[in-house]
């Protein structure tokens, strides 16, 4: 596979852009490669600038679900370029993404649109202090909510630890605020809640986290989550940035039957562009400005263009909700595919799967939180995934990513993936 062009353009980057990328997973570094440079994609498939075509098992990270290049989003997109590119006002566009987001999400009673996740995460919580005059908030170790300042916490050892600021740049008062604790545990949870009553504004999660790879929650653990809030008088915020119109129109909150009080939103609303939104229920956003005193603005917040590729996207999944059955079934071909030819090799991996979302962790225990996560072997990983990529197949450039899958993905993706899976698994054994 030649990777001339790449390589030479990723030497140049590294003199411009800090590390050579914008986002720090895509520099290949947890997997020791280099970069390939896209330069364009179609339905399932993505081509790089030196012309090797890869099966996309990222998407962008969850937004291109329908695959790439869907004309039903493209037309849209141009449309609204010819009428504007922004208008730095409100548009009727606004009001109906609003309607649509609201009427398939049903715990969501009134939506605000921002331009990233990691906006509506930071944008979040800051209305949920509002509304409870609290300042705490607990997140998950493994559970990335973007890059705002209040998310990138580490777990100290025991429970209840106080945050430490897991990046330089993060003040250690801002990390005080941030209580971790590991995921799919209630009593852990339970404890730090009474060891700090009345001070916890929110409780955020992914309720099936993508970031420490694909970690589903275990039987009756979000419906605890909800008791707990419910009695403590915590609000409840899905971050369903990743989960959100893709396990089920109505997000991660339908799939399991348990209504946050919050949520946010992120990259499928936007069908590619860059969006995102967060809302709930409306005493809660009640709270935002000019209704209320929480103050939160974005010059190209609800942007005509992104709306406009939005309301495709949306509306679509909105109309063929048989999709998500059909995508649950690739799944399940490619996941069994992959245990079939774990037997054949005497492998015993863990695969954990929910919807169009799955991971592959090379560790043969049980994955259901990040220090379980973390006993994956990621050298193995990390050869696994160059191995893939030399077979033509794009995966998520670290163990704790979850793949995705899209509607483009037909029998012969699916039988190519796995012959790809055999051998790449024959390889590094
Ligand atoms: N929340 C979750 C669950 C995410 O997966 C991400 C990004 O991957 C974010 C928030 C941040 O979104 P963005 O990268 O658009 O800022």
């Amino acid at each position: 596979m030649e990777k001339g062009k790449s390589k030479k353009i990723f030497e140049q980057a590294q003199l411009s852009i800090p590390g050579g990328v914008n986002s720090p997973v895509r520099a290949f570094r947890a997997v020791g490669g280099e970069p390939v440079f896209m330069e364009s994609a179609q339905g399932a498939y993505m081509t790089d600038i030196d012309g090797n075509s890869y099966i996309d098992l990222i998407n962008s990270w969850g937004p291109m679900i329908l695959g790439h290049g869907n004309p039903l989003i493209a037309d849209a997109v141009t449309d609204a370029v010819k009428r504007s590119l922004s208008f730095g006002t409100p548009t009727a566009a606004e009001v109906t993404m609003a309607e649509l987001i609201c009427s398939m999400v049903p715990s969501m009673d009134k939506v605000r649109m921002v331009n990233s996740g990691t906006e509506a995460t930071m944008s979040a919580i800051r209305v949920a202090r509002g509304y409870t005059g609290r300042d705490k908030i607990i997140k998950f170790e493994g559970c990335y909510h973007g890059h705002g300042d209040s998310f990138l916490i580490a777990a100290g050892s025991g429970a209840a630890t106080m945050g430490e600021p897991d990046s330089p740049g993060v003040t250690k008062g801002t990390a005080r605020d941030t209580l971790t604790v590991p995921y799919n545990n209630l009593e852990k949870l339970q404890e730090v809640v009474h060891e700090n009553k009345d001070q916890v504004a929110a409780i955020i999660l992914e309720p099936v986290v993508g970031n420490m790879g694909c970690v589903p929650p275990i039987d009756g653990y979000l419906q605890g989550l909800r008791q707990i809030c419910d009695d403590h008088g915590i609000v409840l915020i899905f971050d369903e940035v990743m989960t959100g119109f893709r396990l089920a129109s109505g997000g991660a909150q339908e799939l399991y039957g348990v209504k946050a009080d919050m949520t946010t939103l992120g990259k499928i609303i936007g069908g590619g562009m860059p969006v995102g939104a967060y809302g709930g229920r409306a005493d809660i956003m009640d709270m935002v400005s000019p209704k209320g005193p929480v103050y939160q603005a974005g010059t190209l917040s609800g942007n005509p263009v992104a709306m406009a590729a939005g309301l495709a996207m949306l509306g679509y999944l909105h109309d063929n909700r048989g999709l998500y059955v059909q995508l649950e079934s690739v799944q399940q071909i490619i996941t069994g595919g992959i245990r079939t030819n774990m037997k054949r090799l005497g492998l015993n991996y863990q695969i954990n799967a929910v919807g169009s979302m799955f991971s592959l962790f090379f560790t043969e225990t049980p994955v259901v939180d990040f220090e379980t996560a973390k006993t994956s072997d990621l050298t193995m990983f990390g050869k696994y995934f160059n191995a893939m990529l030399n077979r033509g197949v794009y995966l998520a450039p670290s163990q704790y990513e979850t793949l995705f899958l899209s509607t483009a993905i037909g029998e012969a993706e699916m039988e190519k993936i796995i012959a790809a899976n055999y051998e790449a698994l024959q390889e590094i054994h």
